[in-house]
C-alpha cells in the first residue's frame, strides 16, 4: 500500500501541494479528481517518487509502474524492446510478448512505436508496466486522449488487468464516470489538499445506469 503523510511541493515559491495525507490499502483501486492544475500529477510524481524531494514522508511498496498521458515509448526501439527497456534478466523478449499479450498486442511486438494508434500505443505503456508486476500502478489519465470506445475498452482493461493481478492503483482522471467506474474510492483535490472522499460502493461489475452512479455523480 501506500502511506503519504504531510506532504508538500511547491514551485517557485507558489505552494501547490500543502500537509497532504493518503493512504492506499493493498490491492485497493483509488481515483484522484480535480482540477486542471490542482496539482493531481506533482501528487503522483511524488509518490513513484519521480519529483526529487517534496516535503513530507512518503512509503510506498518496491515496485512501482507509471502510465503517463502520453504512451512515452522510444520510437527508434521496437515495441517489444520498448516493454522490457531497463529490465535485467533473461527471456526479456518472451517476458515482453507475455505482456503485450493481456493487453492485446502480442502481435505487434516487433512493430515500431510509430506505426500504432493513440489506443494501441497507450495499451503497450499499459504492457510495459505490467512486465514490471507492479505492486503500486500510477495511472496519470491514460486515456484522456482516446476515443469514448476505445476509452471504455482502455478501462475495461484496466479493470480486468487489476482484478487479476491486485496491484494498488492511483488512478489520476479528469472523468467522474471513469472513477465510479473503476475505482473503490475516489479522492478530490482542492485547496492544495485532499477535500473530498467518497467510497463508491457499486458491487462490480458496474453496470453504468446503476442508479449510485446518479447519486455519486451528484455529490462529485
Ligand atoms: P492537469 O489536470 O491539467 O494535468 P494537474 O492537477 O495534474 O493538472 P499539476 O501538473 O500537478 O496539475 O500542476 C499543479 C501546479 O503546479 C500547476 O500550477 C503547474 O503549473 C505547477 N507545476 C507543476 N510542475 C511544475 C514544475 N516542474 N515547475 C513549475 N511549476 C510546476
Ligand atoms: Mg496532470
Amino acid at each position: 500500500g501506500v502511506r503519504v503523510r504531510g506532504l508538500s511541493r511547491g514551485f517557485d515559491g507558489r505552494a501547490v501541494l500543502e500537509n497532504l495525507d493518503l493512504d492506499i490499502a493493498p490491492g485497493e483501486f483509488v481515483a484522484l479528481l480535480g482540477p486542471s492544475g490542482s496539482g493531481k500529477s506533482t501528487l503522483l510524481r511524488a509518490v513513484g517518487g519521480l519529483d526529487g524531494d517534496p516535503d513530507g514522508r512518503i512509503a510506498v511498496p518496491e515496485r512501482v509502474a507509471t502510465v503517463f498521458q502520453e504512451h512515452r515509448l522510444l520510437p527508434w526501439e521496437r515495441v517489444w524492446k520498448n516493454v522490457t527497456l531497463g529490465l535485467g534478466g533473461g527471456l526479456l523478449r518472451e517476458r515482453a510478448v507475455a505482456a503485450l499479450g493481456e493487453v492485446g498486442l502480442a502481435d505487434r511486438a516487433d512493430a515500431w512505436p510509430g506505426t500504432l494508434s493513440g489506443g494501441e500505443a497507450q495499451r503497450v505503456a499499459l504492457g510495459r508496466a505490467l512486465v514490471r508486476t507492479p505492486q503500486l500502478l500510477l495511472l496519470d489519465e491514460p486515456f484522456a486522449a482516446l476515443d469514448a470506445l476505445t476509452r471504455l475498452k482502455a478501462q475495461q482493461l484496466v479493470e480486468r488487468l487489476w482484478e487479476q493481478h491486485r496491484p494498488s492503483v492511483l488512478l489520476v482522471t479528469h472523468d467522474v464516470e471513469e472513477a465510479l467506474l473503476l475505482a473503490d474510492r475516489a479522492v478530490l483535490l482542492g485547496d492544495r489538499t485532499l477535500s473530498q472522499e467518497f467510497v463508491v460502493d457499486i458491487p462490480r461489475p458496474r453496470p453504468l445506469d446503476h442508479p449510485r452512479f446518479v447519486e455519486l455523480r451528484r455529490q462529485l
